[in-house]
């Protein structure tokens, strides 16, 4: 009898951890696990913000995945997928191979919501993907060495809009960062100009006030100009319209104003919701026995209106169950509900200071900031054990983990 096959569609959180866990929980031979992916590195979707800022290394947010697997247990397979025949149980990838399955799971992300504003889609800037942050960081270089040619002050005027989560720390990084690229470019620090647009009364509208003070007054003392309670219109190459009727020159629009699931989820014929997938107690797509998805493609109901938020944290517990029930699945054995276990929230204003909570206790400052560490540690050392986090941190040898933006 041949083994069964389970296929793992995407590797970020939620399906890299999951593949990680199926190395340990299956015994060698009892099922054949592929991995699929459209690039061959994993990134920290977490952290892409640094590299939109220049802050961080390469090296440090995004990983070559055939080291991160054990290639006797997983095998990776690089490629992008294009749809699925859920009747052959085959995923069809852009090359045209098909990959035949017996248990799939969806764990294809998030794309960035643009709600059909006109001009987003064109002219602004994404944190989405290591490619499209290493795009954003590209431009923005580039704006500092033309703005010593032409003195056009609307190159060193920097927009971020939506003042959430990651409006937040991406204002935080491009503090750091462009007092990095103005010395580099002997440009006076005074000629940059950051703005934050955001349509809500305040920034990070979902979190409490003491929270929101501390947050509003770190950017205003770093001279970010908050534009709260002003929507986003339209964007150009060369500026952007707000709400009512008011110009900013700009070349440079970072569009954080929330995600959405990967829109490949309406190729695939299944009932969406919320343009995600709905997903029953043991994570598999409702109506689908040896279907899973988790994750941002994922809808899981905490009750009749009430989701999980697109977190990698929820990714990550998710990916956890989700290993069990496939493997329960493949024994025979019952699965298990899924249950999610909020352990906090924190948001990084740079590398010296964040604001946040930990359970129930409020954190701001340095200390937030060394939390937010210890969360991002706690991944690397979970993925790939302390050779992986020295690895990443301390190493001379980048040279495996260094990745092109062309790929
Ligand atoms: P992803 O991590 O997006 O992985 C999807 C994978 O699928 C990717 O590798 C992608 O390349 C691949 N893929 C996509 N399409 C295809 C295709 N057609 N074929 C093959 N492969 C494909 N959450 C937190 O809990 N804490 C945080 O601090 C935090 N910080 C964040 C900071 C930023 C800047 C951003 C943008 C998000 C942050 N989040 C955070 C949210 C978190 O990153 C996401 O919820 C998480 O990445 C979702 O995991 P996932 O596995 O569902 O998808
Ligand atoms: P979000 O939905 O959290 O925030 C989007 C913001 O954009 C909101 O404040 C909204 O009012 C604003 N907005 C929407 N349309 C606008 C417009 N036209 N003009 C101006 N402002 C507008 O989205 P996000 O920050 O992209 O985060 C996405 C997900 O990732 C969330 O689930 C978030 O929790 C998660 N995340 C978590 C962290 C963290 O835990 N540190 C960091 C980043 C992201």
């Amino acid at each position: 009898m041949s083994r069964p096959k389970v296929v793992i569609l995407g590797a970020g959180y939620g399906g890299l951890m999951t593949s990680k866990k199926l190395e340990r929980l299956l015994k060698s031979g009892e099922a054949d696990v592929t991995l699929i992916n459209k690039h061959d590195y994993h990134y920290l979707t977490t952290q892409l913000h640094k590299i939109g800022a220049g802050t961080a290394p390469d090296h440090q947010i995004s990983m070559n995945i055939n080291e991160l697997i054990n290639p006797e247990k997983t095998t990776f397979k690089k490629g992008t997928v294009s749809s699925i025949n859920f009747e052959n149980q085959t995923v069809l990838l852009e090359s045209g191979e098909t990959i035949p399955y017996d248990y799939l799971l969806i764990a294809l992300g998030f794309e960035v919501a643009t709600y059909g504003i006109p001009g987003i889609k064109e002219n602004a800037f994404e944190i989405r993907s290591y490619r499209s942050t290493k795009i954003l960081y590209r431009h923005i270089e580039e704006q500092f060495l033309l703005y010593k040619k032409d003195r056009d002050p609307s190159r060193l005027t920097f927009v971020v809009a939506g003042g959430g989560f990651t409006g937040i720390e991406m204002l935080g990084e491009l503090i750091d960062g462009l007092k990095v690229l103005s010395k580099k470019y002997e440009i006076s620090y005074d000629d940059v100009k950051i703005v934050l647009v955001e349509a809500a009364q305040s920034l990070l509208p979902f979190f409490d006030k003491p929270a929101v003070e501390y947050a509003t007054k770190f950017l205003e003392k770093h001279h970010i100009q908050l534009l709260t309670k002003t929507k986003l219109l339209n964007c150009t190459p060369d500026k952007i319209i707000l709400e009512p009727n008011r110009e900013l020159p700009t070349k440079t629009l970072i569009w954080s104003c929330g995600v959405q699931a990967n829109s490949l989820l309406k190729n695939f014929g299944l009932p969406l919701e919320r343009g995600k997938l709905p997903v029953d107690s043991y994570l598999r797509v409702t109506g689908k026995n040896n279907v899973f998805c988790i994750g941002d493609c994922s809808l899981f109901h905490k009750s009749e209106t009430k989701f999980l938020p697109p977190t990698a944290q929820v990714a990550l517990q998710q990916a956890d169950a989700c290993a069990k029930n496939i493997a329960a699945l493949i024994r025979n054995e019952s699965l298990k509900p899924f249950e999610y276990h909020h352990k906090g929230t924190v948001a990084s204003l740079g590398n010296l200071a964040a604001v946040g909570k930990v359970g129930p206790v409020r954190i701001t400052g340095l200390f937030a900031a060394f939390m937010k560490q210890v969360i991002e540690a706690r991944y690397l050392l979970i993925l790939g054990g302390p050779k992986l986090f020295f690895k990443q941190h301390f190493s001379s040898d980048r040279k495996q983990t260094k990745v092109s933006v062309n790929q």
